[in-house]
């Protein structure tokens, strides 16, 4: 794979990075993983706007111009010739001459910024969203600032062993009796017609791919309800699923060992997800 790190493309086993380095010494840094599909970006604008969001709240400078982002995610899919597949992408606060908790000066420590990309051929056509996935819930102990996408991935990273150990796929987290989101994803509930999902705060990351399927389901003339809700609810509801930009909208058939209808992922979900692949295809760059 050839990969990017402040500026060069290289090929991965020569690029590197300084062991001082804020991202790996305090978890200091931002991403965002687009997916390509077609070989073209999936909501670039999206997740280019959320970056210079989480480096704003951050008080991160900003080490790229949006144009020249859009210019290396196209690049790395063009030299690794990536047909589907994701590009992670990263900014931490750089390398200081020591350790210290004080942010460095932005003049004289410059942020560190790498891309790598990830084939996944069949992405779009993944034979988990025909099966669905089960969930588990557990406690969300994370920070108070989840709308920013940090690095910080501990707790996820734990939740989702969780989740396997107990012969599951994801978790969801709750916290104060309602599910916050997913570890790598948004929730959703479906009654009827209605698409329930939580409301945009600091306790969930403002997903692109939630963006997009909200209004695609207003415009298939579904119901949006931006509420809480709880775990009790999702088992009761016809269908659940989650959303991101690398499952797109993936069914939940069952929550907590308890089966959601008759345990195979429902019409609004499916429906959903083409509606999703189909739109994001003919607008993908
Ligand atoms: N919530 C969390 C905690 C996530 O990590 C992600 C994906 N990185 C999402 C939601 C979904 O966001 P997106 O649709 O932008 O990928």
């Amino acid at each position: 794979r050839t990969v990017y790190v402040n500026g060069d493309y290289l090929p991965e086993n020569e690029a590197k990075v300084s062991i001082f380095d804020r991202g790996f010494l305090m978890a200091d840094g931002v991403y965002e993983v687009t997916s390509v599909i077609d070989g073209k970006l999936i909501d670039f604008d999206g997740h280019a706007k959320r970056l210079e969001r989480s480096l704003n709240e951050l008080n991160m400078p900003h080490p790229i111009s949006m144009d020249d982002l859009l210019k290396v995610h196209r690049e790395l899919v063009r030299i690794n010739e990536i047909e589907e597949g994701m590009i992670y992408l990263q900014i931490t606060r750089g390398a200081p001459d020591d350790r210290d908790f004080v942010f460095p000066d932005p003049e004289t420590t410059p942020c560190t910024i790498v891309l790598f990309t990830q084939n996944k051929p069949g992405l779009a056509d993944s034979p988990a969203a025909k099966k669905g996935m089960k969930v588990i819930s557990i406690e969300d102990q994370r920070w108070g600032r989840r709308d920013i996408k940090t690095v910080q991935l501990l707790y996820p990273s734990m939740g989702k062993m969780m989740a396997k150990a107990a012969g599951a796929d994801d978790a969801w987290m709750v916290e104060d009796g309602a599910v916050t989101e997913g570890t790598s994803n948004n929730a959703y509930i479906v009654r009827g017609n209605t698409i329930i999902t939580r409301q945009l705060s600091n306790d969930i990351l403002h997903g692109i791919t939630r963006a997009a399927v909200l209004r695609f389901a207003k415009e298939a003339q579904m119901t949006v309800e931006e509420r809480a809700f709880t775990i009790e609810e999702a088992q009761g509801a016809d269908e659940a699923f989650i959303t991101s930009a690398s499952t797109f909208v993936m069914p939940v058939v069952e929550i907590d060992g308890a089966a959601l209808g008759d345990g195979t992922p429902g019409p609004v979900s499916a429906r959903l997800r083409e509606i999703y692949l189909d739109e994001s295809r003919k607008a993908a760059i």
